[in-house]
């Protein structure tokens, strides 16, 4: 399971959904939580803490938002090294599952189905971390 003190990005343009999963996330005992409300600002955020001492080591973003999608900040996330590998969860709402195939052929580690609760994003974040660590 990703360690505590994993600095976990949440990129929402709901800041009640982003509530939410930092609600979720506290709970499960994950601190080090940065938000952003579209893909454009989160690929800021990311690339401000790559050089950092904590540098961000899980994604968890929407896909429907403005200025750029979820599945547009995944792209540019796996065309980049260094993020080849970086953990990357999407939050979909029930009518797109037919367009998660799109996600998973641009390299999403797994994605997660709104509305969220706590067992399922534990249970979600576990399969991630053993993805990424075989
Ligand atoms: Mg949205």
């Amino acid at each position: 399971m990703f360690p505590p003190e994993t600095v976990i990005l949440v990129v929402d343009d709901s800041e009640v959904i982003r509530e939410s999963v930092r609600k979720e996330l506290l709970a499960i005992g994950y601190k080090a939580i940065i938000e952003a409300d579209d893909g454009k600002k989160a690929l800021a955020l990311l690339e401000g803490a790559s050089n950092t001492s904590s540098p961000v080591g899980l994604v968890i973003s929407d896909w429907n938002m403005p200025n750029m999608t979820g599945l547009e900040f995944l792209k540019k996330i796996r065309a980049t090294p260094k993020w080849v590998n970086l953990p990357f969860v999407m939050l979909t709402s029930a009518s797109q599952i037919s367009e998660v195939v799109d996600a998973i052929s641009a390299g999403v580690s797994t994605y997660v189905v709104k509305p969220l609760d706590g067992k399922t994003i534990k249970t979600k974040l576990a399969g991630v971390w053993a993805k990424h660590h075989p």
